[in-house]
């Protein structure tokens, strides 16, 4: 079991900011996102593609932006816990138990969920079979 201050699902631009602001009140995190890769989006669907709309950055890429939100918890030292899913949140009196695929249980006052559009998958193309006749 990993006793935590706050869980963080998702590891996109919204989790790591979440947690650097989490770190800047002095609270511990730990981050667990489905992907490879920190991320999100914006590292597994675009990383080349420029971006305009991040406030006094005029112009980065998918994987500048991302790059630069490592680097910004870096000081922080949260774990991160790749290729795995949140899978099920139960009570236990105070605390929030966080279970993911991997087996892995978290304790935790906080759960912070930044999952965006969800745990990416592929999609499977929607062919039919055709009959025998
Ligand atoms: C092609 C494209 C271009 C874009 N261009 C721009 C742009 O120029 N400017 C702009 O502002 N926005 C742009 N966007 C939108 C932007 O990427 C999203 O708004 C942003 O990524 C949202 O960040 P997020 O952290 O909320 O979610 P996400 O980036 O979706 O990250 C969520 C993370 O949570 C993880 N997750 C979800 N559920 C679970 C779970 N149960 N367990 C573990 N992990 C989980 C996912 O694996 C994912 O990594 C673009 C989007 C696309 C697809």
């Amino acid at each position: 079991m990993i006793k935590t201050d706050v869980v963080v699902v998702g590891a996109g631009p919204t989790g790591l900011f979440c947690a650097h602001q989490l770190g800047i009140i002095g609270l511990k995190c730990e981050i667990v996102d489905n992907l490879d890769k920190i991320g999100g989006q914006c590292i597994e669907l675009y990383p080349d593609k420029p971006i305009y709309d991040i406030p006094a950055i005029p112009e980065c890429t998918g994987e500048e932006l991302t790059n630069n939100l490592i680097e910004q918890i870096k000081p922080f030292k949260f774990n991160f816990h790749l290729n795995d899913r949140v899978q099920k949140l139960t009570k236990e009196n105070e605390n929030w138990i966080v279970k993911t695929t991997s087996g892995k249980k978290f304790q935790t006052p906080n759960v912070v969920i930044a999952g965006g559009v969800g745990s990416f998958e592929p999609r499977k193309f929607p062919t039919k079979k055709c009959r025998k006749v």
